[in-house]
């Protein structure tokens, strides 16, 4: 950068040998006379400075983009490791796709901020420096008439205050879009088969065009800061100029100064306007860097207390003592629940939607803390244990099985990443999946489509049955599928199950006849509370019971 700035500043003492040199070949002097003296020493001078120029130029680019790409990817990296990191409750308040406009919009931004930045601040600081030091040296007069562009100072300043308000709202907005654009595209399906395809358009339309009106405002306030310059630049070149037609006429100074002024006016001129629009710049930076850091600063609520204790041999006894629970928005979910499941039994949870049965599948792997009473597994309170040693002990298989765009092998062994092959492939028999994974063309190898969209949702279901099976945890959580499957996929997903229940404490939301009437004990839940306890066969006889009237309703 140095070398850069140097190179440049030299232009204005070059245009000052050649004018000098041209007026005296002009004023009769021959070509060999006036190439005496340093003037023969333009020509490595025209050739060097380039050079020099260019390559510093080279060299100086990659290093500001190298320098802005690491800063920016270590930013992406904690930004990761921060979302990953946080409570299950932050993705519910933020919209996803807004999310991930910080990680590929905002960072953009600030690697654009940083460049300009190390750019502008430092390269072209010192362009204009130099510049100024050359102007002066060689004619210090005239140089004087660029105290014009002092002027700018304030109307720059004042403009950037603007830009501030201007520049967040374009970084908010393109979160808007992203979360928007992800919904819509994760909506495919409906939206085909409803055929919202152009309510869909027009409503991603309006969010593009209020992107036009939101840009053009801030791209407004940046555009007033170029003429300003400009208007600028037009009376200090107008100012040397006269100034010097009289000095040069009095003899005051050589032509050849006064070429060198107006070349240094023309250097300063654009870095001027750079470092003027530069605080632009870093206020967007700025903003974006906001949103980075909201992300980086979350810190999460649920964490590993202070004296937490690995959870170890475990039996698998849960307990859940009047557990009660309030999401964010105040919803009361759970209203004083306690229920019961000693090492291997199986208990079903039942009831209306919205009775709280996904509540209590997420309070045990402590997504959620409780809000009073409490969690225990073997008598120990969940918030006691290390997070990591409670959810190594607890599998869960939910309806909405999430499958990540792999190989098949890799999604099972997401229940256990130290895995052998042999060790997934026997997990897969368990789970009766090895028949058809072994039919698909690659087998284990065959790469599923984001969210494993090429395969069936019984299919699905025993790939996540494979997965539990082989995390080999001592409680298994299960949100059965409400979907009907066919009736052998049906009696496949029995099977497996049954097989990975074997010797485990098995809490399920039950949908299913069969799981029912096989449960040790059903918990009927209705807003928030546990209304009815017993066996399939007790509940079933009860008059008037709840159980007995979903029964009818669910079962016939
Ligand atoms: P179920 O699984 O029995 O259908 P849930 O446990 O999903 O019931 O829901 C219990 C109650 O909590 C419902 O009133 C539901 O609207 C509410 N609820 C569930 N999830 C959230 C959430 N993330 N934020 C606020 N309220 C929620």
């Amino acid at each position: 950068m140095v070398m850069l700035a140097l190179a440049t500043a030299t232009y204005t003492y070059v245009v000052k040998i050649v004018v000098d040199k041209a007026t005296a070949l002009e004023q009769g002097q021959s070509a060999l006379e006036a190439a005496k003296g340093y003037g023969l020493a333009i020509l490595p001078i025209l050739i060097g400075i380039p050079l020099i120029s260019g390559l510093s130029n080279y060299g100086q680019r990659i290093l500001a983009n190298s320098i802005a790409l690491n800063s920016v990817a270590d930013m992406q990296k904690q930004m990761l490791a921060a979302s990953h990191n946080t409570d299950y409750a932050s993705f519910s308040r933020e919209p996803t796709g807004n999310r991930i406009s910080k990680f590929v919009h905002d960072v953009g931004v600030i690697s654009h901020a940083l460049i300009r930045v190390i750019s502008n601040l430092v390269r072209d600081l010192l362009t204009v420096i130099f510049t100024i030091i050359a102007m002066l040296w060689q004619n210090w007069m005239l140089s004087l008439a660029m105290v014009i562009f002092a002027l700018a100072i304030w109307p720059i300043i004042a403009i950037s205050q603007r830009m501030r308000g201007s520049a967040k709202d374009v970084q908010e907005h393109v979160g808007v879009i992203t979360s928007e654009l992800k919904e819509s595209f994760d909506g495919t399906r409906m939206i085909k088969t409803y055929g919202l395809e152009a309510r869909e358009n027009e409503r991603l339309g309006k969010s593009f065009d209020e992107r036009i009106r939101l840009f053009l405002k801030l791209v407004t306030d940046q555009a007033r800061v170029d003429p300003i310059l400009e208007v600028l630049g037009g009376l200090v070149i107008a100012a040397i100029v006269i100034f010097g037609v009289y000095q040069v006429s009095s003899g005051l100074a050589t032509p050849g100064s006064i070429g060198a002024v107006l070349t240094g006016i023309m250097i300063l001129s654009p870095k001027l306007r750079a470092l003027g629009t530069l605080n632009n710049v870093i206020q967007e930076g700025l903003s974006s860097l906001t949103r980075i850091f909201d992300v980086i600063d979350e810190k999460p609520s649920i964490t590993d207390a202070a004296r937490a204790v690995p959870l170890e041999d475990i039996q698998g006894h849960v307990k859940l003592d009047n557990v009660r629970f309030l999401y964010e928005d105040g919803t009361e979910a759970l209203k004083g629940v306690s229920l019961e499941a000693k090492p291997g039994e199986l208990i079903a949870l039942v009831g209306e939607s919205g009775g709280g049965k996904s509540t209590i599948i997420n309070l045990l792997p402590r997504l959620y803390d409780v809000s009073a009473g409490s969690v225990t597994i073997d008598d120990v309170d969940i918030r006691k244990t290390t997070l990591e040693s409670l959810r190594k002990n607890i599998a869960l298989v939910s309806q909405d099985v999430t499958l990540f765009n792999d190989t098949v092998a890799a999604n099972i062994g997401f229940g256990d990443l130290t895995a052998s092959r042999e060790d997934i492939e026997n997990a897969a028999r368990a789970a009766a999946a090895h028949d058809f994974i072994t039919a698909l063309p690659d087998g284990f190898d065959t790469v599923i489509g984001e969210d494993g969209d090429t395969l069936s949702g019984g299919q699905k279901q025993r790939i996540a049955i494979a997965r539990a099976i082989l995390r080999d945890a001592p409680i298994l959580l299960l949100d059965e599928a409400t979907s009907a499957l066919d009736a052998e996929s049906e009696a496949k997903v029995q099977q497996a199950l049954e097989r990975l229940s074997n010797g485990r404490t098995l809490i399920v939301i039950a949908h299913r006849l069969a799981t029912v009437q096989k449960a040790d004990r059903i918990y009927v839940l209705q807003e928030g509370q546990v209304v009815e306890t017993g066996t399939h066969k007790s509940l079933a006889r009860k008059r008037g019971g709840i159980y007995a009237r979903l029964k009818d309703l669910q079962m016939g």
